[in-house]
């Protein structure tokens, strides 16, 4: 049998949408849909105020736009992340400051933050890894003390939640994606989070290439020109049809995949129990949100065996993120301090097959497979028990 690592969902019976856009004749960016979208994500979730973008990395670029980042300001950010969340900066000439995630948990290190910030820090980004969340309280504490912007990488995190607040809505900016590895997916797609009324008017501006064209045609002003710096950020109603198709099932989209995650870490507690490998650490202000399922083994070695195990099965599994900081681009660039966490996630996290169809038959037979792969490895070496001993 074979399990892939995704498979987007299509809701084959709500594609009408698309040819309602079609048929609208409007299907450029900021349409009907558009507005549709909008208006679901600030009712349901009481974000303050959404822009649709191409990306999530474009919602990033603009949260750097808003931050007014210039070249020399520093930005602190975790190593362990997609290269998105950096390249956002640095295209506006930030210095990038990694800072290593905690030790349980792959999330920027709060206490580390604070150890890196210097008159020229101007921005904080977090990710909430796998849509589990970064201690917000602290991070905030530490960002109003020192005068910082906070942006939230929640690109895996909607609908998921900080002591009972949504991620994406807590720091100055939130940037959601639509990829369609994600929980909802457009193909490509992203969503910025404005959650300061100040940047509201700035944020259209720069979504609409630098001109208040959103305001003119909400009659607000009697003709439109270019006002500021911008791009084409928005993407066409067509994306935005193709994502209302899944906010129209978006309650069963989401139980579908917290059903998921919430089988696969029932069924891998016996092999956490054994020492054999750690299932993700839910800290009590957090929530799971069924974005992606990962575990983490004891060596590198065992996670690239297991990896290669599981293939020859037909599961695919992958692992995730290799450290920004030691990657071919950013190495020379990097001060030179360790982090030990990030490189340790780096290589001995494995995420398992996730998509909204995947059945308890089959995260059964992934599971029943990981216990496979720990049986042949006792069985075939004592080799095994020493690395363990000689590692950390
Ligand atoms: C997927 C992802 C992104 C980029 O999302 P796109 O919509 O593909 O641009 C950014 N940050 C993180 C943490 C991601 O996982």
């Amino acid at each position: 049998m074979y399990i892939p690592f995704n498979k987007p969902f299509i809701p084959w019976f709500r594609l009408g949408h698309l040819f309602r856009a079609t048929l609208s004749g409007r299907i450029a960016g900021n349409g009907d849909y558009t507005k549709k979208c909008h208006r679901f994500f600030e009712e349901r979730f009481g974000f303050n105020k959404v822009l649709m973008t191409t990306s999530c990395s474009d919602a990033l670029e603009m949260s750097a736009l808003l931050c007014r980042i210039e070249p020399g300001d520093e930005v602190i950010m975790p190593s362990f992340t997609f290269m998105s969340t950096a390249n956002a900066f640095l295209i506006r000439g930030a210095r990038i400051v990694f800072a290593d995630t905690l030790p349980d948990l792959p999330n920027i290190d709060p206490f580390e933050i604070e150890k890196l910030i210097t008159p020229k820090t101007r921005v904080i980004v977090v990710v909430h890894y796998s849509g589990l969340a970064c201690d917000m309280d602290r991070v905030m504490e530490i960002a109003t003390r020192h005068g910082l912007l906070v942006v939230e990488d929640a690109a895996h995190a909607i609908d998921s939640f900080y002591r009972g607040r949504p991620l994406g809505s807590i720091g100055h900016f939130g940037t959601f994606s639509f990829h369609e590895t994600k929980n909802l997916n457009a193909g490509e797609g992203g969503l910025l989070m404005v959650n300061r009324e100040e940047f509201e008017k700035r944020a259209e501006i720069i979504w609409e290439k630098g001109t208040n064209r959103a305001a003119f045609y909400r009659g607000e002003i009697d003709k439109y020109g270019w006002v500021d710096i911008g791009s084409s950020y928005l993407p066409s109603d067509m994306v935005a049809a193709f994502l209302y198709t899944q906010l129209v099932r978006f309650d069963k989209i989401q139980t579908r995949r917290k059903k998921v995650w919430w089988s696969y870490f029932q069924l891998l507690k016996p092999l956490e129990e054994k020492g054999l490998l750690m299932r993700p650490l839910i800290p009590d202000f957090a929530t799971i949100n069924g974005n992606i399922f990962y575990i983490t083994v004891n060596t590198a070695e065992t996670r690239d065996e297991l990896l290669t195990f599981l293939k020859s099965k037909g599961i695919t599994a992958l692992f995730h993120y290799l450290p920004l900081h030691s990657s071919p681009y950013f190495r020379d660039k990097h001060d030179g301090r360790s982090l030990p966490n990030s490189d340790r996630f780096s290589s001995t996290i494995l995420r398992l097959p996730f998509y909204n169809s995947l059945g308890k038959n089959r995260i059964k037979l992934v599971v029943r497979s990981i216990n496979d792969f720990f049986l042949t490895q006792t069985a075939g070496s004592s080799r095994l028990t020493t690395r363990f001993q000689g590692g950390n």
